[in-house]
């Protein structure tokens, strides 16, 4: 446990879906490409050398942690850059074709506000509903295709209640009927092995800070023959997909951190799974009436929502907060709004339930002494929140 700044209130940070920090090691990866290597890798001389060969082997790192070729990954600017690619580049590529997009109700608005956006635009969107536990049917998705659907676009894994989707299924729903399969799999990557070609996958979107590399990095992963419209129009970068001058050492970071996550994952989640479980058991032994949100296996390996109904879920954060313990209500983007989030709404959650929220997502820097330490102080003070009738 790290100390803070009282050497009685220790600093637990379980908001590893919200971000990470950056890895000692990616950070050091990526040193001398502000410094001493910063050459334009667009340039022609040879300091520029070095930053062509990083480039090239961070496309390495990235296709080896999806399974796929060096030239189907492409750099951006994060999640939400390539979530906006994927389904605008794809909208405009393919309008001839059809109008139609299908995807989930609980999915990031880095997807849902772009297909709000899309839907002004003369497209229809169907967002379909999940059971309880957040998962999608299939069956939802091949009933709901029509002749003008071109994309279908479901998360991999949930960000709020941790639920992973039937990727796979539906991949082979959409390619049955000759349609785009696009992924969000920003909150998986590193929790759960990825093959893009055995699960379907035509476009996947990533993002670096979620798995402990640099912020306002990602990438989009674009099969071989899907046709994409450019986002971003300028040079001749990422093969004039996606122009502007690379952000070497974010590419450097990216794909030193996808390597790091990605190497053992086996062992990632019997670590972390086991602190996961002896968190979520230990709330559900301690705390009476609390609701286990999500579904119980089907979720990342690093992920417990609950409800606590009869508190405020902000006010809990701010008691949490000065016990040194980081937490979320659900989403990073949703909070301060008053309105339940939309994936509890979703899963039917009731609106006294979905206020009193908590997410805590772990990572491979949490410990046993950390898990024990919020298993003493959550229940006191889930307690007197509860006596004090905030809510
Ligand atoms: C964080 C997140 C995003 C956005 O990624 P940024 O890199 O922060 O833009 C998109 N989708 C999901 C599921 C996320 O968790």
């Amino acid at each position: 446990m790290n100390q803070s700044h009282s050497p009685d209130v220790p600093t637990v940070y379980l908001d590893h879906s919200a971000t990470t920090p950056t890895h000692p090691d990616v950070v050091r990866a990526m040193l001398p490409f502000f410094t001493k290597n910063f050459g334009n890798p667009s340039s022609l001389y040879r300091l520029s050398d070095a930053s062509r060969a990083a480039i090239a082997a961070a496309r390495g790192q990235v296709a080896a942690a999806l399974g796929c070729s060096d030239h189907e990954i492409f750099f951006t600017a994060g999640g939400t850059e390539s979530d906006n690619w994927a389904l605008k580049g794809m909208a405009s590529a393919r309008h001839q074709d059809g109008n139609h997009i299908i995807t989930s109700s609980i999915e990031h608005h880095a997807i849902l506000h772009t297909c709000e956006y899309l839907e002004t635009q003369g497209w229809t969107v169907t967002y379909l509903p999940v059971d309880q536990h957040g998962l999608v049917d299939p069956g939802d998705v091949e009933a709901a295709i029509t002749p003008e659907t071109t994309l279908i676009s479901v998360m991999m894994a949930n960000n709020e209640v941790g639920t992973i989707q039937p990727v796979r299924e539906i991949g082979a729903i959409a390619h049955d009927h000759d349609i785009c399969f696009h992924t969000d799999a920003v909150q998986a990557i590193g929790h759960m092995p990825i093959d893009v070609k055995a699960m379907n996958i035509d476009l996947l979107s990533l993002s670096g800070h979620k798995f402990f590399g640099p912020k306002g990095t990602g990438a989009l992963y674009i099969r071989d023959g899907i046709r994409l419209d450019n986002l971003i129009h300028g040079g001749g970068q990422e093969k004039g997909h996606r122009a502007g001058t690379e952000n070497v050492p974010g590419i450097v970071g990216l794909g030193a951190a996808i390597e790091r996550v990605t190497a053992d994952i086996t062992g990632h989640r019997q670590k972390v799974g086991a602190l996961r479980d002896m968190l979520a058991q230990g709330i559900a032994e301690r705390i009476p009436d609390s609701h286990y949100n999500g579904h119980p296996e089907e979720r990342l390996v690093n992920n417990a929502h609950f409800s606590f109904p009869g508190l405020d879920g902000e006010a809990l954060l701010l008691l949490l907060n000065s016990k040194g313990i980081y937490a979320s209500i659900g989403s990073a983007c949703s909070s301060g709004s008053e309105d339940m989030s939309h994936v509890l709404r979703a899963i039917g959650v009731p609106p006294a339930h979905g206020r009193s929220s908590l997410r805590l997502t772990l990572g491979d820097d949490n410990t046993k002494e950390e898990v024990k330490y919020v298993l003493d102080v959550l229940p006191q003070v889930i307690e007197r929140l509860r006596e004090m009738g905030s809510f």
